[in-house]
């Protein structure tokens, strides 16, 4: 028997299997620059003032749209239009029908997987708290 996120469409999903799918990477709570000529996105290593750093799991979830302006709701119907998603989104990549990575918890059964595989950000970046205003400075190259 198939798994839920192999059997259904992004569109299908239950609330709770919208969730699960989220491999709690990070690297969409992380602050990005655009280069205004190309349109290129650029990550850096400074997270959002709410992402817990060891384990990449967002402290005010249930109330985050209301306290950062920038954090998104995605669904199903922006996974298009949005082009700063990393290659490795678990969202991303059923939306263009592939596979969960090994190291995404509901292969490998294990929300650590992901951390020990060097796939999240967990241990890797700073608080905005704890930074100053030169986001170019810390431009990373890491993140696919
Ligand atoms: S509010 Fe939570 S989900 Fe939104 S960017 Fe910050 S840490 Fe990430
Ligand atoms: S990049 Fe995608 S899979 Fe990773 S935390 Fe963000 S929404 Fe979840």
């Amino acid at each position: 028997m198939q798994a839920f996120w192999q059997s259904k469409s992004l569109t299908q999903l239950s609330p709770q299997e919208w969730d699960q799918l989220c491999d709690r990477c990070g690297k969409c709570c992380l602050q990005k620059l655009e280069d205004e000529q190309t349109g290129e996105i650029y990550y850096t290593d400074v997270a959002c003032r709410y992402l817990n750093l060891d384990n990449c799991f967002c402290g005010v979830y249930k109330e985050r749209l209301e306290k950062v302006d920038a954090c998104v709701n995605l669904s199903p119907q922006d996974l298009k239009a949005i082009d700063w998603l990393p290659d490795t989104c678990a969202y991303k990549l059923r939306y263009y029908e592939q596979p969960l990575p090994a190291w995404h918890h509901l292969v490998s059964g294990s929300m650590q997987t992901i951390h020990q595989q060097k796939m999240s950000v967990a241990k890797r970046v700073v608080s905005e708290d704890n930074v100053g205003p030169d986001l170019e400075e810390r431009i990373i190259h890491w993140v696919d």
